[in-house]
């Protein structure tokens, strides 16, 4: 997908987009539950992993409309997933989340392409930031044990932002920081409700990644890999001014 040479600032998300979080959780859980000798076969696996995500959801949501807190969500999680186990202790549910949040840290990833993807948006002389919808301590270790620091892309996470996305507040914030026109801003993530449609409310450009599609025609808001990005006419201001010569010093 190439950008129009209007584009100054790109925002990625963070989760399924930059980081591999649903294969972290996966692998996290299959290696939790062989250890509680939950998993006794592969088909015991997959039920467990569906249901893992369906609570998942349920309650992040709620966390992210602000109705709980995020240690609240993460209790209603561990009790809601093991529903046969008595975790009404606060205690003994947070040290059972901590041991699969153990499993889920260890394996985290970032995908092969998302360091590239943030450097060859800086390269480009576009402002960089990944807006993600969590706490910020959290996201901001992700980033840091995924090998995505340092590269110029702060973390911009909803737990610091008057909203969590899609709501047009969260992109708002985020242009602002960068100090961008909305319109000026694109946003690359995964979801097609908080990322998309999200952005394209809040005047951004949108731009959906499905790893799953195959490449898609030129000049569609869909993208199969964060390769297909493509910053050549989208020069970012830096880029414009020096090549107007109005960079000094
Ligand atoms: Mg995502």
């Amino acid at each position: 997908m190439r950008f129009p040479g209007s584009i100054d600032a790109v925002l990625f998300d963070l989760d399924d987009t930059l980081v591999d979080h649903r294969g972290a959780s996966e692998r996290g859980l299959r290696g939790w539950l062989a250890g509680l000798g939950l998993a006794e076969d592969d088909a015991d696996l997959e039920r467990h992993v569906d249901r893992w995500f369906a609570i998942e959801a349920r309650h992040y949501e709620r966390y992210q409309r602000r109705e709980i807190t995020h240690l609240e969500h993460r209790r209603r999680r561990i009790r809601d997933f093991l529903a046969d186990w008595d975790l009404s202790d606060d205690r003994l549910a947070d040290e059972t989340f901590a041991d699969f949040l153990g499993c889920y840290q260890a394996a985290w990833r970032a995908f092969d392409d998302a360091a590239e993807a943030i450097a060859a948006a800086r390269a480009a002389g576009l402002r960089v930031a990944i807006l993600t919808n969590g706490e910020q301590a959290v996201q901001e270790n992700k980033v840091r044990r995924t090998g995505l620091a340092g590269l110029g892309a702060r973390v911009l996470a909803s737990s610091e932002l008057p909203a969590a996305k899609p709501d047009p507040r969260a992109f708002h914030a985020a242009c602002a920081t960068l100090g961008v026109e909305p319109s000026r801003c694109a946003m690359v993530g995964d979801s097609e409700r908080h990322d998309l449609r999200g952005a394209q409310r809040a005047g951004l450009v949108g731009v959906l990644l499905d790893r799953t599609a195959a490449p898609t025609a030129a000049g569609t808001p869909r993208i199969s890999s964060l390769r297909e990005l493509d910053w050549s006419a989208a020069r970012g201001e830096r880029a414009r001014a020096v090549a107007g010569g109005l960079e000094r010093g």
